[in-house]
């Protein structure tokens, strides 16, 4: 580890946060001054559409000794954004959060301390989730689901407030998938993974910036991205289906002998009938969930662009007014 080396580096995505990033900026960087180390923090704007862009260069402006910038060119999704920021990390230690301040930046040293009692991943579990109920109970069966179907095992998968080793943040790097989950990514390489609680908090400003589809969405990568059991389960189904509707066949050929020909039932018919073809609907979707997941990866296509990063001393580009400056972004063109 050199001398110049941040021994923290937060990765922050950013994704129409305006009405959030000044208090964000407020108690984040008095968090970090007062632990006493280098660090850095590594925000990446994914195609805000708001003042966001504008707001983060004049940060950068403001702390470019400890503040990069990674504007990406349009809204690749909060792993992604995480992805980016970890291909910038250069500290020994990484932190995620969120913008919102959902994620007290308080608790930061805290994560830094496990991380140093020799952990290699720490998770976290928010004492009191400030999410609306809905929200609270779809996350608890997901992580049930989640429990049944994979070796992953962490207490509370939403939560973004985590830190990572450098080592580990390596390995990530390493990973090129499309549509990822990168808790439980990461879950999979840790040598020695611990969760510690948090406090969590209602979102500063804004609204949330996952609508129920991108959950959903979100949730079939966490189950296809990480196990193919729900492919077992399914066949698992159709075996017994198909036992079923043999035992099923027996059964009427007797009744033809013992009572004749019958001809009720035919509504129960019809409801049986539905009920078979949604289970068949359903596995040929879910097949799609996997075959779209190697059709993404065999493509392999670039995961997002950077339009610029910012990063260094201020050039005299920062005389710019704030707009100009993002519009036309000072820093590394990529
Ligand atoms: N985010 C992002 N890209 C997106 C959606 C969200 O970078 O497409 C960021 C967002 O700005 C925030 C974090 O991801 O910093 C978590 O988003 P949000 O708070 O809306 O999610 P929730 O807390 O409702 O799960
Ligand atoms: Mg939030």
């Amino acid at each position: 580890m050199t001398a110049a080396m941040p021994a923290v580096s937060v990765v922050i995505p950013v994704y129409n946060e305006q009405d959030v990033l000044p208090a964000l900026f407020d108690r984040l960087y008095p968090v970090l001054d007062a632990i006493g180390e280098r660090y850095e923090v590594i925000f990446v704007n994914d195609g805000s559409r708001d003042r966001s862009p504008q707001l983060l260069a004049a940060q950068y402006r403001l702390r470019p000794d400890v503040t990069r910038v990674v504007l990406f060119n349009g809204n690749f999704g909060q792993h992604m954004a995480i992805m980016a920021g970890f291909e910038q990390v250069r500290g020994a230690i990484a932190v995620t959060l969120d913008a919102d301040l959902q994620n007290p930046p308080e608790e930061i040293p805290r994560l830094v301390a496990a991380i140093r009692a020799g952990h290699d991943y720490v998770g976290t579990i928010r004492k009191q989730r400030e999410d609306s109920a809905f929200r609270r109970i779809a996350s608890k069966a997901m992580n049930r689901l989640r429990e049944s179907i994979t070796r992953i095992q962490m207490t509370d998968q939403g939560c973004m407030l985590r830190a990572y080793d450098r080592a580990l943040v390596d390995t990530l790097n390493a990973c090129h998938e499309v549509n990822t989950f990168i808790p439980a990514l990461a879950y999979t390489f840790a040598a020695s993974p611990t969760e510690i609680e948090v406090a969590h908090e209602e979102r500063f400003a804004g609204e949330s910036k996952y609508s129920l589809y991108k959950l959903i969405r979100l949730n079939f990568d966490l189950v296809t991205g990480f196990s193919i059991v729900p492919l077992q389960w399914f066949s698992l189904i159709g075996t017994l289906l198909s036992l079923g509707a043999g035992a099923l066949f027996v059964l009427l050929m007797v009744r033809r002998f013992v009572l004749g020909a019958e001809v009720e039932g035919v509504f129960t018919l019809f409801a049986l009938q539905f009920f078979l073809i949604g289970i068949v609907l359903f596995g040929i979707g879910l097949m799609g969930e996997y075959v779209g997941r190697i059709q993404q990866e065999v493509r392999n296509r670039p995961r997002y662009r950077i339009a610029a990063v910012l990063e260094g001393p201020v050039a005299a580009a920062s005389t710019l007014a704030p707009a100009a400056a993002a519009a036309e972004p000072i820093g590394v063109p990529r």
